[in-house]
């Protein structure tokens, strides 16, 4: 996998901040407290003006198809309908490298699935039908770009040791190179339970979460204050 980055608005903390001012922060404030106000309230809607695009190669089309669930993002992918996918590279997970016996049956497979789009290829077969046989370990090559707001919904939701181990790496190397730009903002952020204080996975979370014993499930705290807080609702509900 390779990641980099293309681009990146420059300038965004004043940005952010002077933004921030517009919708009434006391001017007096420094940009550095108006980014601290916004990311700690959750005023992230100013965040969106500082844009990344990220050039993300040696991925593969099953991790691309994670990738533009993401809707608040603009994505480009690279066309099996244009581009010429003979002897194509591919992902291989890590812990499916490690079993010898399992390894050699995936690679065979690919092996004659590249051989079998190549015949179709030599036969004449357009690409737009022979790229059916293709597999979803096929390595593709991405051109990606979020707002921070996306971003930070992006590193909260993959993450987290429950996200897919592809794109978990993804988020790393992206979270990396955000955090290289603007460690202001970034420093706050990790997986959902880390960035609110609370973890919404409730028991799903598996053993290998590292905050598993320090950080508190949603169950936990809501359960304290749920009946007293659904009798506020019920009263505001009645006036
Ligand atoms: C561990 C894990 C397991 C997953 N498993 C599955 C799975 O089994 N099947 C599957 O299909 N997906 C799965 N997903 C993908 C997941 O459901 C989301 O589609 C994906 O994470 C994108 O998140 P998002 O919608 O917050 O992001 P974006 O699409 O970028 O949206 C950002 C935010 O904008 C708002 N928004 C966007 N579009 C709408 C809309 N139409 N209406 C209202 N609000 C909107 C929401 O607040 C949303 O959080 C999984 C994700 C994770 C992390």
């Amino acid at each position: 996998m390779k990641v980099e980055l293309l681009r990146v608005t420059e300038g965004g903390i004043s940005l952010v901040a002077d933004a921030s001012k517009v919708s009434g922060v006391s001017s007096t404030r420094g940009a550095e407290e108006i980014i601290a106000l916004n990311t700690d309230n959750d005023y992230s809607s100013v965040l969106e003006h500082i844009y990344f695009t990220f050039d993300i190669s040696e991925i593969s089309v099953a991790l691309s198809r994670e990738l533009l669930e993401h809707r608040i993002a603009s994505h480009t992918a690279r066309s099996t309908r244009y581009i010429e996918e003979k002897g194509f590279g591919y992902y291989i997970p890590e812990e499916l490298e490690r079993e010898g016996a399992a390894a050699a049956i995936y690679r065979d497979a690919m092996a004659s699935t590249n051989a079998a789009y190549t015949k179709l290829r030599e036969l004449g077969i357009a690409r737009e039908q022979a790229r059916y046989v293709l597999p979803l370990a096929l390595h593709t090559h991405y051109v990606v770009t979020m707002n921070v707001r996306s971003l930070i919904n992006f590193f909260m939701l993959r993450l987290c040791v429950r996200a897919a181990p592809e794109i978990r790496a993804l988020a790393m190397h992206m979270y990396k190179i955000c955090m290289d730009e603007y460690p202001l903002i970034f420093s706050s952020v990790w997986c959902r339970g880390f960035t609110l204080g609370v973890c919404p996975e409730n028991e799903v979370r598996p053993k290998e979460c590292p905050f598993k014993g320090i950080l508190p499930k949603k169950h936990e705290i809501k359960v304290k204050f749920e009946r007293h807080a659904k009798r506020i609702i019920e009263k505001e509900l009645a006036t």
